[in-house]
Protein backbone atom coordinates (compact mmCIF):
# COMPACT_ATOMS: atom_id res chain seq x y z
CA UNK A 1 0.00 0.00 0.00
CA UNK A 2 1.22 3.66 -0.96
CA UNK A 3 1.14 6.57 1.49
CA UNK A 4 -1.19 8.19 -0.98
CA UNK A 5 -3.50 5.07 -0.48
CA UNK A 6 -3.33 5.39 3.17
CA UNK A 7 -4.46 8.58 3.27
CA UNK A 8 -7.50 7.90 1.02
CA UNK A 9 -8.07 5.38 2.89
CA UNK A 10 -8.31 7.23 6.18
CA UNK A 11 -11.28 8.70 5.46
CA UNK A 12 -14.16 7.13 3.77
CA UNK A 13 -13.85 3.58 1.97
CA UNK A 14 -16.92 4.07 -0.41
CA UNK A 15 -19.51 6.52 -1.03
CA UNK A 16 -22.40 5.80 -2.49
CA UNK A 17 -25.63 8.41 -3.52
CA UNK A 18 -28.90 8.63 -5.46
CA UNK A 19 -28.04 5.07 -6.69
CA UNK A 20 -30.71 4.18 -9.15
CA UNK A 21 -31.24 1.44 -11.83
CA UNK A 22 -33.58 -0.14 -13.86
CA UNK A 23 -33.56 -3.60 -15.67
CA UNK A 24 -35.49 -4.27 -18.39
CA UNK A 25 -36.92 -8.06 -17.70
CA UNK A 26 -38.89 -9.30 -20.40
CA UNK A 27 -40.30 -5.93 -21.29
CA UNK A 28 -41.15 -5.12 -17.65
CA UNK A 29 -39.02 -2.48 -16.05
CA UNK A 30 -37.50 -3.75 -12.46
CA UNK A 31 -36.58 -0.86 -10.63
CA UNK A 32 -33.92 -2.79 -8.99
CA UNK A 33 -32.66 0.75 -6.96
CA UNK A 34 -34.89 3.77 -6.47
CA UNK A 35 -32.24 6.03 -4.81
CA UNK A 36 -29.63 4.51 -2.62
CA UNK A 37 -27.42 6.09 -0.36
CA UNK A 38 -24.04 4.10 1.87
CA UNK A 39 -21.21 5.93 3.50
CA UNK A 40 -18.99 4.00 4.64
CA UNK A 41 -15.54 5.13 6.35
CA UNK A 42 -11.97 3.35 6.32
CA UNK A 43 -12.43 0.10 8.05
CA UNK A 44 -15.58 -0.04 8.74
CA UNK A 45 -17.52 -3.32 8.87
CA UNK A 46 -21.69 -2.83 7.67
CA UNK A 47 -24.07 -5.60 6.96
CA UNK A 48 -26.97 -4.76 4.99
CA UNK A 49 -30.08 -6.61 5.24
CA UNK A 50 -33.33 -6.85 3.79
CA UNK A 51 -36.51 -8.71 1.79
CA UNK A 52 -34.68 -10.80 -1.31
CA UNK A 53 -35.32 -8.62 -4.68
CA UNK A 54 -35.10 -5.18 -2.34
CA UNK A 55 -31.60 -4.45 -4.56
CA UNK A 56 -28.78 -5.73 -2.29
CA UNK A 57 -26.75 -7.74 -4.57
CA UNK A 58 -27.26 -4.72 -7.25
CA UNK A 59 -25.99 -2.13 -4.73
CA UNK A 60 -22.90 -4.63 -4.25
CA UNK A 61 -22.32 -5.52 -7.93
CA UNK A 62 -22.02 -1.46 -8.67
CA UNK A 63 -19.42 -0.54 -5.56
CA UNK A 64 -17.91 -3.36 -7.44
CA UNK A 65 -18.16 -1.97 -11.34
CA UNK A 66 -19.74 -5.39 -12.24
CA UNK A 67 -22.54 -3.23 -13.31
CA UNK A 68 -23.06 0.20 -14.08
CA UNK A 69 -26.23 2.72 -12.46
CA UNK A 70 -28.93 4.70 -14.60
CA UNK A 71 -27.91 7.46 -12.23
CA UNK A 72 -25.97 8.43 -8.94
CA UNK A 73 -22.43 8.67 -7.79
CA UNK A 74 -20.55 5.84 -6.15
CA UNK A 75 -16.60 7.11 -5.18
CA UNK A 76 -14.65 4.56 -4.04
CA UNK A 77 -11.55 5.15 -1.98
CA UNK A 78 -11.68 8.80 -3.61
CA UNK A 79 -12.06 7.78 -7.44
CA UNK A 80 -15.60 8.21 -8.68
CA UNK A 81 -16.99 5.44 -10.81
CA UNK A 82 -19.38 6.82 -12.63
CA UNK A 83 -18.26 7.20 -16.58
CA UNK A 84 -15.50 5.01 -16.13
CA UNK A 85 -14.96 2.85 -19.22
CA UNK A 86 -14.86 -1.62 -18.25
CA UNK A 87 -11.22 -1.24 -18.34
CA UNK A 88 -10.77 1.38 -16.09
CA UNK A 89 -13.38 -0.35 -13.84
CA UNK A 90 -11.46 -3.70 -13.90
CA UNK A 91 -8.55 -1.96 -13.16
CA UNK A 92 -9.94 0.14 -9.77
CA UNK A 93 -12.19 -3.19 -8.67
CA UNK A 94 -8.40 -4.83 -8.92
CA UNK A 95 -6.88 -2.62 -6.92
CA UNK A 96 -9.42 -1.30 -3.98
CA UNK A 97 -11.96 -4.54 -3.89
CA UNK A 98 -12.42 -7.87 -3.06
CA UNK A 99 -15.41 -10.10 -3.52
CA UNK A 100 -16.98 -12.97 -2.35
CA UNK A 101 -20.20 -14.66 -2.94
CA UNK A 102 -22.62 -17.74 -1.43
CA UNK A 103 -20.74 -20.35 -4.01
CA UNK A 104 -17.13 -19.78 -3.47
CA UNK A 105 -16.28 -19.53 -7.36
CA UNK A 106 -12.66 -21.42 -7.09
CA UNK A 107 -10.95 -22.70 -9.38
CA UNK A 108 -11.11 -26.15 -9.49
CA UNK A 109 -8.06 -27.44 -11.31
CA UNK A 110 -5.43 -25.31 -9.10
CA UNK A 111 -3.80 -25.83 -5.63
CA UNK A 112 -5.37 -23.76 -2.87
CA UNK A 113 -1.84 -21.56 -3.15
CA UNK A 114 -2.25 -20.81 -6.93
CA UNK A 115 -6.39 -19.60 -6.16
CA UNK A 116 -5.06 -17.11 -3.90
CA UNK A 117 -1.63 -16.07 -5.72
CA UNK A 118 -3.41 -15.70 -9.06
CA UNK A 119 -5.57 -12.66 -8.86
CA UNK A 120 -2.30 -10.76 -7.60
CA UNK A 121 -0.36 -11.97 -10.95
CA UNK A 122 -3.65 -10.93 -13.17
CA UNK A 123 -2.93 -7.62 -11.29
CA UNK A 124 0.67 -7.45 -12.54
CA UNK A 125 2.69 -8.93 -9.56
CA UNK A 126 5.67 -11.81 -10.16
CA UNK A 127 4.45 -15.32 -9.49
CA UNK A 128 6.91 -15.41 -6.59
CA UNK A 129 5.54 -12.28 -5.02
CA UNK A 130 2.58 -13.34 -5.27
CA UNK A 131 3.45 -16.31 -4.08
CA UNK A 132 4.40 -15.57 -1.09
CA UNK A 133 1.58 -12.99 0.01
CA UNK A 134 -0.48 -15.99 -1.17
CA UNK A 135 1.55 -18.53 1.87
CA UNK A 136 0.96 -15.47 4.26
CA UNK A 137 -2.55 -15.23 3.73
CA UNK A 138 -3.14 -18.75 4.06
CA UNK A 139 -1.06 -18.86 7.27
CA UNK A 140 -3.35 -16.02 8.67
CA UNK A 141 -6.27 -17.67 7.74
CA UNK A 142 -5.36 -20.79 9.48
CA UNK A 143 -4.85 -23.35 5.57
CA UNK A 144 -1.13 -23.13 5.15
CA UNK A 145 -0.91 -26.70 5.35
CA UNK A 146 -3.84 -26.74 2.75
CA UNK A 147 -1.47 -25.13 0.00
CA UNK A 148 -1.04 -27.87 -2.18
CA UNK A 149 -4.39 -29.19 -2.22
CA UNK A 150 -7.22 -28.77 -4.42
CA UNK A 151 -9.95 -26.58 -3.29
CA UNK A 152 -12.35 -30.07 -3.86
CA UNK A 153 -10.77 -31.17 -0.76
CA UNK A 154 -11.92 -28.72 1.60
CA UNK A 155 -14.43 -28.50 3.95
CA UNK A 156 -17.32 -25.63 3.43
CA UNK A 157 -15.65 -23.61 5.68
CA UNK A 158 -12.40 -23.68 4.54
CA UNK A 159 -13.85 -23.28 1.42
CA UNK A 160 -15.18 -19.94 1.72
CA UNK A 161 -11.85 -18.68 4.21
CA UNK A 162 -9.99 -19.77 0.88
CA UNK A 163 -12.33 -17.59 -1.44
CA UNK A 164 -11.68 -14.64 1.07
CA UNK A 165 -7.86 -15.08 1.06
CA UNK A 166 -8.16 -14.83 -2.63
CA UNK A 167 -10.21 -11.53 -2.19
CA UNK A 168 -7.47 -9.98 0.31
CA UNK A 169 -4.63 -10.85 -2.25
CA UNK A 170 -4.83 -7.24 -3.80
CA UNK A 171 -5.16 -5.66 -0.44
CA UNK A 172 -8.44 -4.43 -1.27
CA UNK A 173 -9.79 -1.18 0.65
CA UNK A 174 -13.19 -2.78 0.89
CA UNK A 175 -14.26 -6.58 0.58
CA UNK A 176 -17.59 -6.99 -0.47
CA UNK A 177 -19.23 -10.63 0.66
CA UNK A 178 -22.73 -11.57 -0.54
CA UNK A 179 -24.66 -14.17 1.27
CA UNK A 180 -20.64 -15.58 2.29
CA UNK A 181 -22.33 -18.31 5.16
CA UNK A 182 -25.37 -18.83 2.67
CA UNK A 183 -24.05 -22.10 2.03
CA UNK A 184 -22.50 -23.03 4.89
CA UNK A 185 -23.57 -25.39 7.94
CA UNK A 186 -23.46 -23.36 11.66
CA UNK A 187 -20.04 -24.77 12.07
CA UNK A 188 -18.71 -23.51 8.70
CA UNK A 189 -20.81 -20.22 9.20
CA UNK A 190 -19.41 -19.66 12.79
CA UNK A 191 -15.06 -20.07 11.44
CA UNK A 192 -16.14 -17.63 8.50
CA UNK A 193 -17.87 -15.19 10.49
CA UNK A 194 -14.74 -15.31 13.00
CA UNK A 195 -12.69 -14.77 10.42
CA UNK A 196 -14.30 -11.61 9.49
CA UNK A 197 -14.25 -10.30 12.58
CA UNK A 198 -10.42 -10.65 12.65
CA UNK A 199 -10.05 -9.33 9.27
CA UNK A 200 -12.46 -6.06 10.74
CA UNK A 201 -9.87 -5.86 14.37
CA UNK A 202 -7.25 -5.21 12.00
CA UNK A 203 -8.40 -2.68 9.78
CA UNK A 204 -10.38 -4.49 6.57
CA UNK A 205 -13.83 -2.51 5.85
CA UNK A 206 -15.84 -5.04 5.32
CA UNK A 207 -19.64 -4.47 3.23
CA UNK A 208 -21.38 -7.95 4.02
CA UNK A 209 -25.12 -8.72 2.57
CA UNK A 210 -27.22 -11.01 4.57
CA UNK A 211 -30.76 -12.25 5.39
CA UNK A 212 -28.98 -13.93 8.70
CA UNK A 213 -29.75 -11.55 11.70
CA UNK A 214 -26.71 -13.39 13.78
CA UNK A 215 -24.18 -13.21 11.15
CA UNK A 216 -25.37 -9.30 10.62
CA UNK A 217 -24.96 -9.12 14.49
CA UNK A 218 -21.07 -9.39 13.91
CA UNK A 219 -21.14 -5.47 11.87
CA UNK A 220 -20.27 -2.10 13.53
CA UNK A 221 -23.57 -1.17 11.53
CA UNK A 222 -26.32 -3.11 10.12
CA UNK A 223 -28.27 -1.33 6.95
CA UNK A 224 -32.00 -2.17 6.68
CA UNK A 225 -32.93 -1.74 2.93
CA UNK A 226 -36.66 -1.68 1.23
CA UNK A 227 -37.73 -1.43 -2.59
CA UNK A 228 -34.39 -0.63 -3.53
CA UNK A 229 -33.38 2.10 -0.87
CA UNK A 230 -31.45 1.89 2.44
CA UNK A 231 -33.84 2.93 4.80
CA UNK A 232 -32.56 3.08 7.83
CA UNK A 233 -29.25 2.75 9.70
CA UNK A 234 -27.14 4.95 7.20
CA UNK A 235 -24.33 6.94 8.63
CA UNK A 236 -25.59 7.18 12.19
CA UNK A 237 -23.06 4.76 13.20
CA UNK A 238 -20.10 5.65 11.25
CA UNK A 239 -18.29 7.74 13.96
CA UNK A 240 -18.20 5.00 16.24
CA UNK A 241 -17.39 2.08 13.52
CA UNK A 242 -14.31 4.28 13.44
CA UNK A 243 -13.10 4.02 16.95
CA UNK A 244 -14.61 0.48 17.31
CA UNK A 245 -13.19 -0.78 13.95
CA UNK A 246 -9.15 -0.29 14.19
CA UNK A 247 -6.78 -2.14 16.47
CA UNK A 248 -9.28 -4.28 18.23
CA UNK A 249 -8.19 -7.12 19.94
CA UNK A 250 -10.14 -10.86 19.37
P1 LIG B 1 -31.53 -8.87 -3.48
O1 LIG B 1 -30.05 -9.04 -3.54
O2 LIG B 1 -31.96 -7.89 -2.41
O3 LIG B 1 -32.28 -10.15 -3.38
P2 LIG B 1 -31.25 -8.02 -6.24
O4 LIG B 1 -30.35 -6.84 -6.18
O5 LIG B 1 -30.65 -9.32 -6.64
O6 LIG B 1 -32.02 -8.17 -4.85
O7 LIG B 1 -32.44 -7.73 -7.25
C1 LIG B 1 -33.27 -6.57 -7.17
C2 LIG B 1 -34.33 -6.66 -8.26
O8 LIG B 1 -33.71 -6.50 -9.52
C3 LIG B 1 -35.04 -8.01 -8.30
O9 LIG B 1 -36.37 -7.79 -8.66
C4 LIG B 1 -34.28 -8.75 -9.39
O10 LIG B 1 -35.11 -9.71 -9.99
C5 LIG B 1 -33.93 -7.63 -10.34
N1 LIG B 1 -32.70 -7.88 -11.09
C6 LIG B 1 -31.44 -7.97 -10.56
N2 LIG B 1 -30.53 -8.16 -11.54
C7 LIG B 1 -31.22 -8.20 -12.71
C8 LIG B 1 -30.85 -8.37 -14.08
N3 LIG B 1 -29.58 -8.53 -14.45
N4 LIG B 1 -31.85 -8.36 -15.00
C9 LIG B 1 -33.14 -8.18 -14.66
N5 LIG B 1 -33.56 -8.01 -13.38
C10 LIG B 1 -32.61 -8.02 -12.42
Amino acid sequence: MSDTDTDTRSTTAVEVRGLRKVYDAEGAPVRALRGADLTMVAGEFVAVMGPSGCGKSTLLNMIAGLDTPDDGEIVLAGESLVGKDENALARLRRRHIGIVFQFFNLLEGMSVLENVALPAMIAGSKRKKAETRARDLLDLLGLADKSKSAPGVLSGGQRQRLAIARALANEPTLLLADEPTGALDSAGGAEVMELFRRLHSNGQAILLVTHDQPVADNADRIVQMRDGRVVDGDDEGAVTAVASGSGGEL
